[in-house]
């Protein structure tokens, strides 16, 4: 049961983050001890020139750069470490066919835990061999007749293997959060917060950091324009279904947020934004060019948040994740060049 006083969010009394049952600030912080010498702390980096044109002062914490490329990493880290020792035994199943199998693979094995991974036969074979590459045993199912999640719950009745699902679940949004905190403490408080959505995993950790550290700071989701179900469930006050968006943000090509993170979501985020395809192009051309970063699409939606001038930043100090940085070379230099 989620309990929430929204009233004591946003009436201006003391902020107690914690009566959210599921997920609290003193999670994140566990989450940051146990990821802690285990993820990388990776940069916050500025474009002056950015900043010169949106008259702000915006800090991007770079997650493309860690480990297993994505932020994936920090939640899988911190769901396998507080798994207990009989269940660590067992292993661990997930279902992905992106950043969340190899984040889970390369956490597995980095605690010695045997890792499942359920993923679409259709899967670039890229990501096949990265995922086994990490050491998982990788199953393989059909798209178009089964379903992921079916398999991995009944792989873990068989097998007794703990399932770690991509965001719906405390411990990884927890560890998500840990980007946040981290950002925070290294460019201190802020004005606002971006942040991608897909799941909602990494938006409602993040919220849940910054809005505890300082309950003034607006934090803004931003979703892909023709995959904003997350959008329409905040407006609607109900999670709102959608059939498999069309994007090149793979990351954020969820058909529903998760019932977890959507209460976290209505309590501390201000608004959901979207930007298109072009955009991101736009943005991933931008950290190439000026920053000299690779990012995905999907780690580009929150920069292209900020630059959409959908809110007006001027004068503000504004903190961005950079999501992911797994991105095809090829789908990559495609992208940054028209
Ligand atoms: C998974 C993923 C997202 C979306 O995260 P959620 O927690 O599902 O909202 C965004 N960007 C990248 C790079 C991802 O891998």
């Amino acid at each position: 049961m989620i309990v929430f006083h929204l009233n004591l969010l946003f009436g201006g009394g003391v902020m107690t983050i914690s009566d959210i049952a599921t997920v609290n600030y003193d999670d994140i912080l566990l989450a940051a001890k146990n990821i802690d010498g285990i993820a990388h702390k990776t940069p916050v980096l500025s474009s002056t020139q950015l900043n010169k044109s949106l008259n702000a002062s915006v800090f991007f914490k770079c997650e493309n750069f860690q480990r297993g490329g994505a932020f994936k990493f920090r939640g899988a880290s911190n769901a396998i470490t507080q798994l207990s020792p009989d269940q660590k035994a067992r292993g661990v199943v997930a279902y992905s066919s992106g950043n969340h199998a190899q984040a889970v693979a390369l956490a597995a094995s980095l605690n010695g835990v045997e890792a499942t991974i359920v993923m679409p036969s259709d899967a670039p074979s890229i990501k096949l061999a990265a995922t086994r590459g990490y050491g998982a045993k990788v199953v393989l199912y059909d798209r178009a007749t089964e379903s992921r999640e079916e398999i991995a719950a009944a792989l873990g009745k068989q097998y007794g293997l703990s399932v770690i699902p991509p965001f719906d679940h405390p411990h990884v949004i927890a560890g998500q959060g840990t980007a946040a905190l981290e950002l925070i403490e290294e460019a201190g408080p802020l004005d606002y917060l971006f942040v991608c959505v897909g799941g909602g995993g990494l938006l409602s950790g993040s919220a849940i950091a910054a809005k505890s550290l300082h309950p003034d700071v607006v934090v803004v989701g931003v979703e892909p324009a023709l995959g904003n179900d997350a959008q329409q469930s905040l407006q609607a006050g109900r999670i709102v279904s959608i059939d498999l968006p069309n994007t090149i943000a793979d990351g954020a090509q969820t058909m529903a947020v998760g019932k977890i993170t959507f209460p976290i979501m209505q309590s501390l985020v201000k608004e959901i934004i979207t930007v298109t395809d072009d955009e991101l192009c736009k943005q991933m051309r931008f950290f190439a060019e000026r920053m000299k970063i690779v990012v995905e699409p999907t780690g580009c939606l929150a920069a292209a948040g900020v630059s959409s001038g959908k809110i007006d930043l001027s004068n503000a100090k504004v903190g961005v994740i950079v999501s992911g940085g797994n991105v095809d070379p090829t789908f990559f230099a495609k992208c940054i060049s028209v």
